[in-house]
Parts: structure tokens; C-alpha cells; sequence
């Protein structure tokens, strides 16, 4: 059927009044059911510390839940009766968003990494075990399942209000400087608490029942890098969720180095050695942490040697000095070549 063009342009604009009469209707529903149970409220009252149901506390997850929950949760799962600033609502919420967002990044950032970086003839190394990708993502996705009900609670902890986190630059006494040195601080808080929470994992009494089991790969992959016992990953991570109970830190600064936090964790077992040279000293990439896989008391680092020197634990990474993985299965290979 062909139209004219003033019948398309009039349908069109039928069209455009439709939704924006039916958007008018939903935000004016919207506020009526607001009203309803905040009376004394002004208008969304978002932002207002006593009546906003994500907004009356300094939490990171709010930005994230908000959004699910009025375009996704509400009223596709959730009925339209239940309140938003019921707990167990945000509980529910807080565990659905962390899970599934935690398993995409795992998944996401892993197989990225395994495809386009990984050099698949490690592989090849006599020390790589059969089925290793498997066992990996499936110790990988079952400890990021249970790691996520302690983490839910802190974030829940953190929705209540008690954390430094806060929203906008005018709020940090020193203004984008106190950003910079917030991030700065982080990095050094952190890897300062996983260097020796790490290290204590390593101890007698405690590595066999926890951190053994990260160490079955000698020769990891990037989806070894959430490979742990639930209880090892956890308490691992919790330097990160600790640090704005402690020291102020902005929403959006924090949500950007948790998603930072998992791409280093995965590039430290993608088994890409390169490091520029002026760094090989100062920061712990892949090639220092396949020596700690392989060679267990070395090397415990995040981020930085800083640590591992003070703590007497540096070891120059092997793949710089020309015995690494990628060298082993380069002789194999041309052994084997030879033999033909
Ligand atoms: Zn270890
Ligand atoms: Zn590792």
C-alpha cells in the first residue's frame, strides 16, 4: 500500500503523541503511587535522604538498582504493590544484579581475553591439565554464585548508609584532587590487604583447604582468574568492599574500579608476558603471577612488587629471563620436531 507523504507525516505524529502521552501517564502513575507512600515527599523525591527507597543512603548499587528495578524488575517480576524500600525487595534486587552482573563481567572479560590474547599453544605445556577451561569456568561461575550472598550483604550494608561513598565532586573536600587520591589509595589499600591475605592463604594449616584449589593450574588461562574456593574469593575481594567504609569515595569512581578490578585479575592469567620495560619492576602483570602459579611462594602481589619486596617474597619473573612457559613449550615443540 503506498501512502502519501502527508498521511505517513500525520500517522508519524499520531504515533509520536501516543508515547508521549502513555510516558506522561506512566511518570504521572509513578508519582501518585510515590505520594500515596510518602506523603510529606516533594514530587520523586529521589534524592531526598529520608524518602527515596535507593536514595536514602550513599551506596554505589543504587545507580545500578535503580535502574533495574524501574525498567526491568518493576512490574515485569515484581508486582506493583510491593514497595520499593521493602528489604527483602532490595536484598533480592541487590543478589540478582551483583550474580548476574558478575558472572557476565567473569564471562565476558575471560572469553574476550582467552580469544584474542591467550596464546593457545600453552596449551601445549606438559603441565596444562586435561580439561583445564572447563574446570576453570566451572570453579570460576559456582564461586562467584556463593561469593555473592556475603558481598550482597555488604552492599546492602552499604544501601543503609553506612559507607563514605558519595555522589558528587562538590562533596570531596578537595575536590577532583581528592578523586585522584581516592583511586590512588584504593590501589594501595587494596593490594597492600590482598598481598597479605594472599600470603596468609599460602600458610600451612589454612592453603589446602582454601587456596589449593586456585592453584590445580599451573599454566593458567583468564578464566582461572575467578577459579577459587567461594571463601578464598571472598575474603580476597573484601579489601575492596571495605575500603569506603573506611575513606570517601565517589559512586561512579567506585563501580568503574570494580569492573577495573576484574579485568586486572583476568589480564594477570591471560599469559601475555609483555610488560613495558620501565614497569617491570614497579607492577605485577601476567608474567609475575604465572611464577606464583607455578612456584607457589613468590610473586602474591595485585598490582604492584611493592609488597612482595618489602616482604621478601620478589622473584623476577621467569618469562623475562628466558625460561617461561612460552619457552618450555617452544623446546617441546622443537624437540618433537626433530624426533620426526
Ligand atoms: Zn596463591
Ligand atoms: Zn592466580
Amino acid at each position: 500500500m503506498c501512502l502519501s507523504r502527508s498521511t505517513r507525516s500525520r500517522k508519524w505524529a499520531i504515533t509520536k503523541k501516543f508515547v508521549r502521552t502513555a510516558s506522561r501517564m506512566k511518570r504521572r502513575r509513578r508519582r501518585r503511587r510515590r505520594r500515596e507512600r510518602f506523603p510529606d515527599s516533594d514530587d520523586e523525591g529521589s534524592h531526598n535522604p529520608d524518602i527515596g527507597p535507593w536514595s536514602y543512603a550513599a551506596c554505589a548499587m543504587d545507580h545500578v538498582l535503580y535502574t533495574a528495578d524501574h525498567y526491568v524488575l518493576t512490574p515485569y517480576v515484581y508486582p506493583a504493590s510491593w514497595p520499593e524500600d521493602e528489604a527483602l525487595r532490595q536484598i533480592i534486587s541487590l543478589w540478582v544484579v551483583t550474580t548476574m552482573g558478575a558472572e557476565l563481567l567473569y564471562l565476558g572479560f575471560a572469553a574476550l581475553n582467552f580469544y584474542a590474547v591467550f596464546d593457545h599453544k600453552l596449551m601445549k605445556h606438559p603441565q596444562f591439565i586435561k580439561n583445564q577451561v572447563r574446570q576453570e569456568i566451572q570453579l570460576g561461575v559456582t564461586s562467584i554464585f556463593w561469593m555473592s550472598f556475603p558481598t550482597v550483604a555488604l552492599f546492602f550494608w552499604e544501601i543503609k548508609g553506612h559507607s563514605k561513598l558519595y555522589d558528587h565532586i562538590s562533596e570531596s573536600s578537595l575536590g577532583w584532587a581528592g578523586v585522584i587520591l581516592s583511586i590512588a589509595g584504593f590501589l594501595f589499600f587494596t593490594d597492600m590487604c590482598i598481598y597479605w591475605i594472599h600470603r596468609w592463604m599460602h600458610h600451612k594449616l589454612i592453603y589446602k583447604y582454601l587456596h589449593k584449589q586456585h592453584h590445580i593450574f599451573k599454566i593458567p588461562t583468564p578464566f582461572a582468574s575467578h577459579a577459587f574456593h567461594p571463601l578464598d574469593g571472598f575474603l580476597q575481594s573484601l579489601p575492596y568492599h571495605v575500603y569506603p567504609f573506611i575513606f570517601p569515595l565517589h559512586k561512579v569512581v567506585y563501580l568503574s574500579l570494580f569492573v577495573f578490578v576484574n579485568f586486572w585479575t583476568i589480564s594477570i592469567h591471560d599469559g601475555d608476558y609483555r610488560i613495558p620495560g620501565p614497569l617491570i619492576c614497579l607492577i605485577n602483570g601476567a608474567a609475575h603471577h604465572v611464577d606464583h602459579h607455578l612456584h607457589f611462594i613468590y610473586n602474591y602481589g595485585q598490582y604492584f612488587t611493592l609488597w612482595d619486596r618489602l616482604g621478601g617474597s620478589y622473584r623476577h619473573p621467569s618469562a623475562l629471563l628466558g625460561d617461561g612457559s612460552h619457552d618450555h613449550v617452544r623446546k617441546l615443540m622443537a624437540e618433537a620436531a626433530k624426533t620426526k
